[in-house]
């Protein structure tokens, strides 16, 4: 059985998994990061294969292996620039640096378009050659296919949408300098900023990030802040998506990511999607079918499917 390795680095967890072709997982194993800096966070990487390989071992015949990773990522160079929107160090050769441990062909791309990229090869892309698949986690990004391509950018760094603005008018200053970013009011970090803006500690909790179980479940049974706050992202998200809708015009729109992924905020934003613009997305706006908890260990997975078949 050929079997490719995934390697989905996000900021507290590395998940490392083998699966099968049709991105099955055959085994899993969990490692802590919690690391801010890239150069330890490349050798808690490494440590972390090496013990992979002595204590879980591969099931199949490794052909290839991915890294999802946050960040900014030149694909094509197999570099790694920075763990966040500024870059403070040389890039990091992290592709190379896999294939000496692996032996294998590996890729590694950001986490966002890891995840894009299942899709495209395991997930809605078997029906679509033209779709959106719009990540609502700690950040709001997306990954833009036209005619079967995923859209990278001269700089790696495309689909940051996150900052687009939504509100010329806002005071809100985003980490990017400009102010009214949609990430700013619908995604984790948005969830904290709106209830920080609006004075609601109960609704943090003690590392200061919001409860967003508590916000949506509070809201379900009525409670006016909890309820502005959750209309107020599920406009800004419907805004953003159909802002997209009109840049790329894609017959799906896909959603994944912790924020979205039990369907609550997707239920919401409907009511504010206007069919005049959703009318040509005629495969629907959808949630990925990937279970969440492995869905950024899929798309490294396919990125190593993905480096094959285009070798
Ligand atoms: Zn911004």
């Amino acid at each position: 059985m050929n079997t490719y390795l995934g390697l989905d680095f996000g900021g507290t967890k590395l998940l490392i998994g083998e699966t099968d072709e049709e991105g099955n997982i055959l085994n899993t194993k969990r490692y802590k990061t919690g690391l801010t800096d890239q150069q330890e966070a490349v050798t808690c990487i490494m440590e972390a294969l090496e013990d992979y390989k002595a204590t879980t071992g591969f099931q199949g015949q490794l052909k290839a292996a991915g890294l999802g990773i946050v960040g900014i990522v030149n694909r094509r160079r197999g570099e790694w620039i920075s763990m966040s929107h500024e870059v403070k160090n040389p890039p990091i050769p992290l592709q190379k640096l896999l294939e000496e441990k692996l032996q294998v062909p590996c890729a590694i791309d950001n986490d966002v378009r890891s995840a894009t990229t299942a899709e495209l090869l395991l997930g809605r892309g078997q029906t679509s050659e033209d779709f959106i698949y719009l990540n609502v986690g700690t950040g709001l990004a997306a990954g833009i296919v036209t005619d079967g391509r995923l859209i990278r950018g001269a700089n790696n760094n495309s689909g940051e949408i996150g900052h687009m603005v939504v509100d010329i008018n806002s005071t809100q200053q985003c980490v990017c300098h400009r102010k009214g970013c949609a990430e700013n009011i619908v995604s984790g970090t948005g969830f904290t900023a709106q209830i920080r803006r609006e004075d609601a500690a109960e609704l943090l909790d003690e590392d200061g990030k919001a409860k967003v179980v508590e916000l949506f479940r509070k809201a379900d049974a009525g409670d006016p802040l909890c309820q502005k706050i959750t209309d107020y992202a599920a406009k800004t998200l419907a805004c953003v998506i159909m802002n997209l809708v009109r840049v790329s015009d894609p017959d799906t729109v896909i959603l994944g990511g912790g924020i979205i992924s039990d369907g609550w905020l997707l239920e919401k934003t409907r009511n504010y999607l206007e069919a005049e613009t959703m009318r040509g997305v005629s495969h629907g706006i959808v949630l990925s079918s990937f279970d969440p908890r492995y869905a950024g260990l899929i798309g490294a997975a396919s990125l190593g499917m993905d480096c094959i078949r285009k070798k």
